[in-house]
């Protein structure tokens, strides 16, 4: 049940980082906080669609 999901920046909508999540127990979309090396500064990543 574990999908591979893209973080992308909200700012600049650059695709920063990969990752894993279990949509059985994470429905919604994900938000981190995370740096993003385009913007130089740590932004909101949303999970890409
Ligand atoms: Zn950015």
């Amino acid at each position: 049940m574990r999908d591979k999901i893209t973080l992308e920046c909200t700012e600049c909508k650059q695709r920063n980082y990969n990752t894993m999540k279990n949509k059985k127990n994470t429905p919604d979309r994900i938000e981190r906080k995370k740096y993003c090396p385009f913007c130089r500064k740590t932004t909101l990543h949303k999970e890409a669609k």
